[in-house]
């Protein structure tokens, strides 16, 4: 079972310190990980969200896959994770920028991740967004080490790499060595950076969007909220045999 957090776990709220897990759903996920193998996979730093989620046993993959642990909460210390390591002084550097430039702009906040930095503008004042943006790319277009992605009401920097929730997912289903002959995984996610999950598991796996309206999506399936997504975890986890 591959969980991302926000929006999925936790509903979408006007600051990211504000989504904290419900007692019911840590409840659930904790019964759901004695049975099969979970991982959280968030946009999140690994830090962050492993400390939001608050349980041992499950594997966590945060900064948009970019920084695994496992369920021990030992780094997945590879030569394909440990590659990332060089582009941390650019995201650094890119971080010092934004909160100088942000510095006095009323509900802008930055959220520095350890491979990737977020600039969130839920918050904030009308026309703020194009400045962000702006910013934001003028930073990402001046260090090729960076790119430029966005979400909801969020712009980010990450290593231009090609590594992604996606591939995150792959690289935790041969770690995991999930055999697909027999079992299936499951993808739940609601933001752009899902698709690249939803899209892996087309053919091997289930992909559940949650709460994004009927618009397009890779994902199979389509729940509507936080609440539908506890409730189909309690079923799963009540269903499966250990
Ligand atoms: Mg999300």
């Amino acid at each position: 079972m591959f969980l991302d957090y926000d929006g999925v776990l936790t509903p979408i709220v006007s600051h990211p310190d504000l989504a904290t897990l419900s007692i019911a759903t840590r409840e659930v996920l904790e019964d759901l990980a004695t049975k099969t193998e979970v991982a959280i996979i968030s946009g999140r730093d690994t830090t962050d969200v492993r400390e939001k989620v608050g349980l041992n046993g499950v594997w966590y993959a945060g900064s948009h896959g970019f920084d695994i642990v496992g369920p021990d909460g030992a780094p997945a210390d590879t030569e394909t994770l440990g590659r990332f390591e060089q582009y941390v002084p650019a995201l650094e550097a890119a971080t010092d920028m934004i909160v100088t430039a942000v510095t006095g702009m009323p509900g802008v906040h930055v959220e520095p991740k350890r491979f990737a930095v977020a600039v969130h503008f839920r918050e904030a004042e009308d026309g703020a967004e194009s400045i962000i943006e702006g910013l934001v790319r003028e930073i990402g277009d001046s260090d090729v080490r960076l790119v430029v992605t966005t979400g909801k009401k969020i712009f980010e920097l990450r290593p231009a790499v090609e590594w992604d929730k996606g591939k995150a997912l792959e690289w935790l289903i041969q770690r995991l060595e999930i055999d697909l002959e027999s079992s299936i995984p499951i993808y739940l996610g609601d933001d752009v950076t899902d698709e690249d999950a939803f899209a892996v598991l087309i053919g091997s796996g289930i992909g559940i969007v949650v709460g994004r309206d009927g618009e397009p999506s890779r994902a199979s399936y389509a729940l509507e909220d936080t609440d539908e997504v506890r409730r189909l975890l309690a079923r799963l986890a009540a269903e499966i045999e250990p």
